[in-house]
């Protein structure tokens, strides 16, 4: 009799242990709404799997973003070739191509700096209507006006990442100094973070992070948690106006690693240029990723593994 009692004990305080355990599980589970505190960064789990992309100084350029050369991108032979296991893919990317059985070991990310602007929309719908994402990041000072599309922009699954509240190469690089570079950061985190209940900690550097980008602000971002993605292939967009086909061939240039991270702007040139660069893409067998925090790598000219 004793026994029992006693094991009938045990039982239920199992089952408070349990209870009380899922019931944590709902409240730690819950998504977070739109206006929540920020959350803190996310642990990178993945770091073994990611594949090393390295970048290197760009070249001197009066272009409104630095130029990463041909010849000093991504080495193919370099870097961790577990992305070949199929089951060790960089990122959750997206198959689009249906004929493969296998999932593809080519990973494309198409990114998009200087939004929201007034073709947010459009580049989003087209990626939509390809059952793709992307990467975005946005300018602080743009967001007013545009908060449905950042919204939006984020509710269908694409990343967005923060390009500064100014977009002022003066007011961000000039001093040299950590403190600007960082308020805009994180300034621009705490409204991106209202509008999407997101907290993001991808960054881009507007003109890219060489050279204005110096080891005391990396040390600083670093700190923060911030991590910081430059490109490994600049479509020149900004630069093709009402060139869409220069767009395309740039790209087609430049693309030959198995992970890329593709530079474009919300220009009304690259949208006709994209679905061509997504036809491309395809048939050169790329899948598209859309950034995740949790399988972080690092795509930066200073090769700062910890950004
Ligand atoms: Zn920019």
């Amino acid at each position: 009799m004793k026994a029992l009692v006693t094991v009938a004990l045990i039982l239920s305080s199992i089952s408070i242990v349990m209870s009380a355990y899922a019931t944590n599980q709902i409240i730690h589970g819950s998504k977070s709404a739109a206006g929540a505190k920020l959350q803190t960064p996310p642990a990178v789990t993945a770091p073994v799997v990611a594949p090393q992309i390295t970048t290197s100084e760009p070249r001197e350029s009066s272009a409104e973003e630095a130029v990463l050369t041909e010849d000093s991108a991504f080495k193919p032979g370099s870097g961790d070739k577990s992305i070949a296991n199929p089951d060790k893919s960089p990122a959750s990317s997206e198959n689009t191509n249906p004929r493969s059985a296998v999932p593809a070991q080519k990973v494309v990310y198409l990114t998009f700096d200087d939004g929201p602007s007034k073709y947010t929309d459009t580049i989003v719908d087209l990626l939509q209507k390809r059952g793709i994402h992307a990467t975005f990041f946005m300018i602080g000072s743009q967001l007013a006006g545009y908060e449905e599309s950042v919204k939006r922009t984020s509710e269908l699954g694409n990343y967005v990442g923060l390009h500064s509240m100014s977009h002022n190469k003066k007011k961000l690089y000039d001093t040299g100094k950590a403190d600007p570079f960082l308020k805009e950061y994180q300034q621009e985190q705490a409204l991106v973070n209202e509008l999407t209940g997101t907290t993001p900690w991808l960054i881009r550097a507007p003109y890219g992070s060489k050279p204005g980008v110096n080891a005391d602000i990396r040390d600083r971002l670093a700190e923060a948690n911030f991590k910081m993605w430059d490109w490994t292939v600049d479509s020149k967009d900004w630069s093709y106006t009402d060139k869409p086909d220069k767009i395309v061939q740039e790209v087609k240039r430049q693309v030959r690693r198995d992970t890329e991270v593709i530079l474009m702007h919300e220009k009304s040139q690259t949208i006709k240029a994209l679905p061509e660069i997504i036809d491309y893409l395809q048939k050169k067998g790329y899948s598209f990723a859309v950034y995740k925090p949790e399988m972080h790598f690092s795509v930066n000219f200073a090769k700062d593994d910890r950004l």
